[in-house]
C-alpha cells in the first residue's frame, strides 16, 4: 500500500494544502466538450515540470498504487525525441507512450489541468479555446508555493521511484 510506502513529510507549511485545493477547484469545472480526446496535446508534456508539494505528494502515491508492471511499463518507455539537427525534448516519465495518454491523469499537476484553457497553453488544435476565468490570478498564486520538478522532490525526501529514471530532468 502507497501509505505504508511513505505518509508524506512533516514539514510542510501551514495552509500549503488548502491554497492548493482550492487552486485546483477553480479549474475542475471547466467546459471540456469540445475535447475529443485527440492526445495532441502530449507532446507538450515535457519532462521536469514544476509540481507543488501536495501534487508531487499525490503523484507519487498514484504511482506507487499502480501495479508494479503497468508502473515499469510507463516508466520504461523510451521518452526522449529526436526532433533533428540536434533537437532533444524529453516527455514525461507518466506520457504512457504506447496511448500517448497520461497514466497518472486523475492526479496531475495543476499546469497539466490548465493545458488548453489557458491563453499560453494552447491546444494544438484551436477546437478548446476557452480561457478560464482568473487563469492569470490562479497561476500567479500557484507560483507562490514552493515547487520542484519531481526528481528534486524525490532527493530531498531521500525517496525513489521504482522503474524512474534519474538521468532526465
Ligand atoms: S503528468 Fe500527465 S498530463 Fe501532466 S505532463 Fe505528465 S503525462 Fe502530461
Amino acid at each position: 500500500m502507497p501509505d505504508r510506502w511513505w505518509n508524506g513529510a512533516g514539514d510542510r507549511p501551514a495552509g500549503e494544502a488548502e491554497t492548493y485545493a482550492r487552486l485546483e477547484a477553480a479549474v475542475r469545472d471547466r467546459d471540456m466538450r469540445a475535447c475529443d480526446g485527440c492526445t495532441r496535446c502530449a507532446m507538450r508534456c515535457v519532462d521536469g515540470i514544476d509540481l507543488s508539494y501536495p501534487e508531487f505528494a499525490r503523484l507519487v502515491r498514484a504511482a506507487m498504487a499502480m501495479p508494479a508492471p503497468e508502473r515499469a511499463r510507463v516508466l520504461g518507455q523510451d521518452k526522449v525525441l529526436h526532433w533533428g539537427e540536434g533537437a532533444v525534448v524529453a516527455l514525461c516519465p507518466f506520457l504512457d507512450r504506447d496511448t500517448d495518454r497520461c497514466a497518472i491523469y486523475p492526479v496531475r499537476p495543476l499546469i497539466c489541468r490548465l493545458f488548453g484553457y489557458a491563453p499560453w497553453l494552447p491546444c494544438p488544435t484551436g477546437k478548446q479555446n476557452d480561457s478560464i476565468e482568473g487563469a492569470v490570478e490562479i497561476m500567479v498564486e500557484y507560483a507562490s508555493l514552493e515547487r520542484h520538478p519531481l526528481r528534486a522532490w524525490l532527493r530531498r525526501y531521500g525517496l525513489q521511484l521504482p522503474g524512474l529514471s534519474d538521468d532526465i530532468e
